[in-house]
């Protein structure tokens, strides 16, 4: 009797488990994020609202209150100003955003274009890191090069 209650229980926790929970996927998430958070703009273009339907969630800190990040091509952006229109914005900055493309009506999002979304978001996410290696082994091997130079210079 109290293990059937129990896998009740988890069957009623699974059922009410949204398929987009975990992710920010619907505007409602996103705006969540700026709930509390030191987001400066409560007027104007670029309020939390129309920042969420733009696609950005905030990831700031009170050193960066207006720090934001795209769920798809993962962008980050600050520095805006209440005249900035968010979604002007997003296709200035990331052109081939897929979110910009898929979400025209962000309170019309499927399942399908969360999975694709979703494809997506991981695609920019390799791109991003594969250049913050590239960069990286590039700037260790400028370090190496120069230290070989210095040495092979005070040699002679
Ligand atoms: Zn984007």
């Amino acid at each position: 009797m109290a293990e059937a209650e129990e896998t009740r229980d988890e069957e009623t926790q699974e059922e009410s488990v949204s398929i987009f929970e975990g992710s920010f996927y619907t505007v409602e998430q996103r705006l969540e994020t700026f709930k509390g958070s030191y987001w400066p703009y409560e007027t104007g273009k670029c309020t939390p609202l129309k920042m969420a339907e733009a696609g950005f969630y905030f990831c700031g800190t009170s050193s960066t209150p207006d720090w934001v990040r795209c769920i798809v091509c993962h962008h980050e952006m600050d520095g805006w100003e209440e005249t900035d229109d968010p979604w002007e914005e997003h296709c200035a900055h990331s052109p081939n955003c897929y979110y910009l493309k898929k979400a025209k009506d962000p309170y019309k999002i499927t399942v399908g274009d969360v999975i694709e979304m979703e494809k997506e978001a991981i695609k920019c996410y390799v791109r991003k890191e594969t250049d913050r290696l590239r960069n990286s082994c590039q700037s260790y091997w400028e370090e190496v090069e120069a230290s070989l130079l210095e040495t092979m210079q005070n040699m002679s």
